[in-house]
């Protein structure tokens, strides 16, 4: 069976074609799914009876399951969602005052193994196909519309109004599905989100970075967290790979092609590691020559991490320096720590410990 929510509307266009219909289809059909929410083809009440009979026989519109939903005291929810029948991976909802963030995941675990990351330090099972990395929007979108009341929202207004492809995983390790997902959340017969509000995390995949300039460029921030190579080879491995050099010369070829005139770099704060005076000037001098804010993370902990979070008074330190040589700073605010929904506490459940060592992929390869 086809699962429909894996195609963007060009590939459903196509599908249409090859079963000899109008290739318009496709822009209702993404209308019914992704703006209605409608998975019902019984439903779609502007499409002849015939076809939809043919789809439903051809075809299926299936997200993936809901294992738990979870409310944090501070509104932050978290859905644990089935990728099959051993493993799941995490979707966080981060309301804030004029806006709401969805955080997506992209992988069951991650092979890049930053030393701080809880996924990473759950190895790699597999990449999400583009139905399970959308329907975390769909299921997301479906649960918090009920919640507020269809009938209380005024038309038009999303609740969902940001995503950041930062949950489980390197969104650019799965550059494929990572990419129809995004240009379906940015379709106007889907989701209509506009670019800037779209924003893809990576830890550095330099190659991936250069094709995603071209082939959907939305927001971009890169997670540095060293501001020199010794350590950042330590700490964030693919460093070996795409030093920070490179790195640097990848931002600014982005920024040619962005919708944003900057890159956000993510500094995670781990006391005593990369959180001095002196590891502020350096960063200072790594990022010199690109347009560029910085995201300061305090560490979120996790068992046998090894790290703790930066003292309050040293990130402090870290920032004014940044602040003062003219850069715009944020400390991100620790959201839904009570429900482990945090930056890095995403774990789900990648279970299948054997699969999971055989596909381990060697940083080399990526
Ligand atoms: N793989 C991508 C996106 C997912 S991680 C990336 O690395 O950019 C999203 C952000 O959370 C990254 O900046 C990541 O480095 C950061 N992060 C990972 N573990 C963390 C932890 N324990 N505490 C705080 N931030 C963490
Ligand atoms: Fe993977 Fe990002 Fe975690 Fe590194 S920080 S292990 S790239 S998810």
């Amino acid at each position: 069976m086809i699962n429909l929510l894996n195609y963007n509307q060009p590939q459903l266009a196509d599908y249409f074609a090859s079963i000899g219909e109008k290739p318009f289809r496709a822009k209702q059909l993404m209308r019914w799914m992704h703006h209605f929410g409608v998975h019902d083809f019984a439903l779609m009440t502007d499409i002849a009876k015939t076809l939809r009979e043919k789809l439903a026989l051809e075809t299926e519109i299936t997200l993936p399951d809901v294992q738990l939903e979870q409310v944090s005291n501070d509104g932050t929810r978290k859905w644990l969602i089935g990728a099959d029948t051993t493993n799941s991976i995490e979707t966080v909802f981060i309301p804030e005052d004029d806006r709401g963030t969805l955080c997506i995941s992209s992988q069951v675990g991650c092979a890049l193994a930053c030393t701080f990351c809880s996924t990473g330090a759950q190895g790699f099972n597999r990449n999400l196909s583009v139905a399970e990395i959308i329907g975390q929007l769909a299921i997301a979108n479906q649960s918090l519309r009920q919640e507020a009341g269809y009938d209380l929202l005024p038309a038009g207004e999303r609740i969902i109004s940001n995503v950041v492809m930062m949950g489980m995983g390197e969104p650019l390790a799965n550059y494929d599905n990572v990419v129809t997902a995004m240009q379906i959340m940015l379709d106007d017969s889907a989701y209509g989100l506009s670019r800037r509000r779209v924003t893809l995390s990576t830890s550095g995949l330099v190659p991936a970075m250069d094709k995603l300039k071209e082939d959907c460029p939305v927001a971009l921030a890169v997670s540095l967290h060293a501001p020199n190579d010794a350590l950042r080879d330590v700490i964030v491995p693919i460093n070996k790979k795409y030093p920070l050099k490179e790195l640097m010369a990848a931002c600014n070829r982005y920024l040619e092609k962005a919708p944003r005139d900057f890159v956000t770099f993510e500094y995670v704060m781990l006391d005593g590691v990369n959180d001095t005076a002196e590891h502020a000037h350096q960063l200072l001098e790594v990022v010199k020559n690109v347009s560029c804010k910085f995201n300061l993370i305090p560490f979120n902990p996790f068992p046998n991490s090894g790290y703790e979070t930066s003292k309050t008074s040293h990130i402090r330190v870290f920032r004014d320096i940044l602040m003062q040589a003219g850069y715009v700073v944020t400390v991100r605010k620790t959201r839904g720590e009570d429900i482990d929904a945090a930056c890095g506490q995403l774990a789900g459940k990648v279970l299948d410990k054997t699969k999971r060592t055989a596909n381990r992929i060697p940083i080399e390869a990526i």
